[in-house]
């Protein structure tokens, strides 16, 4: 079964200590898409300008992304620019250019409409519920947020998440949304709103899947050196869709598994720029993390 992932599709500039890289491949959607093409098909709704180079296209659809629902309008492609600092979980946004997001109305082509798993990566929640509005009756549905949007999009987003199976942020947006400090108590919170999955994401440390099953704490796989961790949470929650579209039996059966799928796509984004080194990553390469990560954490 294929995802259907909406997002943003962008060029993004990166520093970090090390190194400085202009204009690459990023987006939310496009971590999230080739972190989901390991696993199997993936249909992708998105924006970008006439400057969006030809070659980025063509990585897309060597990962066999179906781009039906890419838009290419007159204008520039999103540009966001970060810096890290020596400290990696640090980041500080640079710069931000809508472009052709600024008018940007997802209209779905009829062939993605009945698709069963949709995530809606993180973008403005506006667009999210116009997505979800013209789904015909998804299976399971799955947004991803940040926080830009709790701090001038709040009302929208309190109304999403109603709408919502799964609901994934990280640990300083689940505090932000809940003015708890405590993870397990923000989980409950959350819960509260409705949806049925909740999960926290914890940079390096992993994360916390709340479900009918209780909590599953997932470890993040030990990386000694991270080059970039851009796209890094993007990347988990595409794998991890991209894994449950493509399990047999129950959400609840697969979704702990499905995470390890996510943490481990997420660690081989976070060792090049951009999309560098996932998309150099081969399916029997993430299957041989997945398997030190079930021996490391065993006991
Ligand atoms: P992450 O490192 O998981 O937070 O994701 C970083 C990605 O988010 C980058 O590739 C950016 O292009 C994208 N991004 C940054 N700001 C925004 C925004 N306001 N809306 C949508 N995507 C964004």
């Amino acid at each position: 079964m294929s995802v259907l992932i909406v997002g943003s599709t962008a060029l993004d500039s990166i520093k970090t200590p090390k190194a400085e890289n202009p204009r690459l491949l990023g987006g939310s959607a496009s971590h999230a898409a080739v972190a989901a093409s390991f696993f199997g098909p993936v249909k992708l709704v998105g924006v970008v300008g006439k400057d969006f180079p030809k070659k980025y296209i063509e990585l897309y659809r060597r990962h066999k992304i179906d781009l039906e629902g890419l838009q290419i309008l007159p204008g520039k492609t999103f540009h966001w620019s970060g810096e890290y600092e020596v400290n990696m979980n640090n980041r500080r946004t640079l710069l931000t250019e809508l472009g052709v997001f600024e008018t940007f109305n997802p209209t779905l082509p009829k062939a993605y409409q009945a698709s069963e798993f949709v995530l809606l990566a993180n973008i403005a929640p506006a667009l999210q519920h116009h997505v979800l509005d013209q789904m015909k009756r998804p299976k399971f549905v799955v947004a991803d947020t940040m926080d830009l949007w709790l701090n001038i999009a709040l009302p929208d987003l309190l109304k999403l998440i109603p709408r919502l199976d799964g609901f994934v942020l990280n640990d300083s947006e689940a505090h932000q949304l809940t003015k708890e400090d405590n993870v397990f108590s923000a989980l409950q919170k959350i819960h509260k709103m409705g949806p049925k999955y909740v999960i926290i994401k914890k940079g390096s440390h992993g994360s916390i899947l709340s479900g009918p099953r209780g909590f599953f704490i997932c470890p993040a796989y030990p990386l000694h050196q991270v080059v970039d961790p851009t796209g890094a949470g993007d990347s988990f929650v595409g794998g991890m869709m991209g894994y449950l579209a493509a399990a047999k039996g129950s959400i609840d059966d697969s979704i702990r598994r499905a995470m390890v799928y996510g943490s481990v796509t997420a660690s081989f984004c976070c060792e090049g720029f951009g999309l560098n080194s996932t998309t150099k990553t081969k399916r029997a390469q993430i299957e041989r993390r997945v398997q030190e990560l079930e021996k490391l954490t065993r006991f």
